[in-house]
């Protein structure tokens, strides 16, 4: 669906500080990676705002007729969900399970284009043993005298390239904790963590040939970006990485370093990072106690429309200071939008075939959307833009002038990558072919949660939603719909 022509989109790259012309590595085809949750708990709205940041540059893409191969990981082992496991007497997999079905009914209530993939890290341990292998046979890993294996940051020349940390700083910078004794140099991270007694406790630990233990948090995100991509395409460089910008140090630094290092390759040549949303100035975080969850507005039945609305409101590089009012006013930019498409309908039903219309008004709007995502997903003024295509609208439909089919199309094009009416699932036909796809998926759903695989039903269940088909879990079995009927 190339409505658009070429592809003009320019996209801030944190690697370089510039604006870039975006062009994928092979044409029509983009690989992204955006860290996922890590699921000791429920993910909060300063989480979603990055993963809604991701689903615009997912939607635009896959707008302009690109195939986006998605991975996205959940990190369901690292420090915080061992300590909040072992704080719930739960082992690993029972403490994260619930957060991980929550995380996947929060993106499909906050209409979150699902991943093609969620790889656990728990279920990778595999290729992650298999890359601090290569990193210790290539000289760039080395066994501390605690049992872990931590990577020689001396080694790998361009480490600090993305961050632009000083050696210096890294080092003034660099904790002192009782690692600091096993390290060679205090920037040095750990790959894999030697098994504590805890870790046993909880089940996570893993027998390697360097040691029993665990994967440090870095290593997940190469372990699993790499092992999707060389399994898909054969590849090992991402056209996009992307995240929250308090990931860019010491995460992402350490992913290009792990992953530079094994394979020689550009790790990914895209890194985009989404600021914080906020509390009073705070950064919205369980650490500091000031979170409120999707789960929360889900509950209280606030229109996913208005969540998606607030958050692009503000462009996915400035923070977004959340305030008690944010909610109601971004909840009364979706009514007026939703009053209009009503008009529209309305218009179009009224309208003799053929009468007046207003391709040239459509066309702009189109034009301005594009202008706007094309500009680093400026969707800010993209907002803007239909609005003040609602207001001329209203105008001309006020005159009788227009007769609401051609508007009603630009504000589908606007709404397929903002989705914040959701128009999109209601414009699908159910022929046979949908039909029997749904039917096999909701079957292979059955299957996994037979065979008690939780995560791949979740996965299913997300593919689904994104697809705007809603399911049911009844005794008799599962029944579906498509959202909107
Ligand atoms: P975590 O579950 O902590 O691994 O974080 C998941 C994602 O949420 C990461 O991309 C973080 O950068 C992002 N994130 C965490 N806190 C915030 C916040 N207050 N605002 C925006 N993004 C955030
Ligand atoms: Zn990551």
């Amino acid at each position: 669906m190339e409505i658009f022509g070429g592809m003009n989109l320019r996209l801030y790259n944190t690697l370089t500080r510039r604006l870039e012309p975006f062009r994928p590595l092979h044409h029509g085809r983009v690989t992204l990676y955006t860290c996922g949750p890590t699921v000791w708990n429920y993910a909060h709205i300063g989480n979603f705002r990055t993963f809604l940041f991701e689903d615009l540059l997912r939607r635009y893409l896959e707008h302009q007729g690109i195939e986006v191969f998605h991975v996205m990981n959940l990190t369901d082992v690292d420090d915080r969900t061992i300590g909040a496991a072992q704080g719930a007497g739960l082992s690993l997999s029972e403490h994260t399970a619930p957060f991980i079905t929550a995380f996947f009914e929060d993106c499909q209530y906050l209409r979150i284009r699902p991943a093609h993939v969620y790889p656990r890290a728990t279920e990778c341990v595999d290729s992650m043993i298999d890359l601090v292998t290569t990193l210790m046979d290539a000289g760039l890993a080395y066994r501390g005298e605690d049992g872990s294996v931590y990577f020689a940051v001396a080694g790998f020349e361009d480490y600090g390239r993305l961050s632009q940390v000083e050696r210096r700083e890294l080092k003034a910078g660099g904790r002192v904790s009782s690692d600091e004794y096993a390290k060679e140099d205090a920037r040095d991270f750990a790959l894999w963590k030697a098994a504590s007694e805890v870790d046993e406790a909880v089940g996570a630990a893993w027998d390697a040939p360097f040691g029993r233990g665990r994967p440090g948090w870095h290593l997940e995100c190469s372990a699993i970006a790499l092992s999707q991509i060389r399994a898909r395409y054969g590849i090992e460089t991402l056209d996009i990485h992307a995240g929250g910008v308090d990931l860019i140090f010491p995460h992402h630094e350490n992913e290009i370093a792990q992953s530079e290092g094994a394979t020689g390759q550009t790790f990914s040549r895209f890194w985009l990072h989404g600021e914080f949303l906020t509390i009073g100035g705070t950064k919205m975080s369980k650490r500091f106690g000031n979170t409120l969850t999707a789960r929360d507005l889900r509950e209280e039945n606030v229109d996913a429309g208005a969540v998606r609305y607030l958050c692009y409101s503000t462009h996915y590089r400035q923070r977004l200071n959340f305030m008690d009012d944010a909610l109601d006013s971004a909840r009364e930019g979706v009514e007026r939008l939703g009053e209009f498409r009503r008009r529209l309908e309305a218009a179009a039903e009224d309208a003799p075939a053929g009468d007046a219309s207003c391709p040239s008004a459509a066309i702009d709007l189109e034009a301005a959307f594009q202008a706007a995502l094309d500009d680093d997903l400026n969707a800010p003024q993209a907002v803007a833009a239909v609005f003040s295509f609602v207001r001329k609208a209203n105008r001309e439909l006020d005159a009788g002038k227009w007769d609401g089919v051609a508007a009603g199309r630009a504000l589908g094009v606007f709404d397929g990558v903002i989705g914040v009416l959701d128009l999109l699932p209601a414009s699908v036909e159910v022929t046979d072919e949908v039909r029997q796809w749904v039917e096999r998926r909701v079957a292979d759903r059955e299957a996994a949660r037979a065979a008690r695989d939780y995560g791949a039903a979740d996965v299913i269940r997300a593919e689904l939603a994104g697809r705007g088909v809603e399911l049911e879990d009844r005794p008799e079995g599962t029944r579906w719909r498509l959202r909107g009927d």
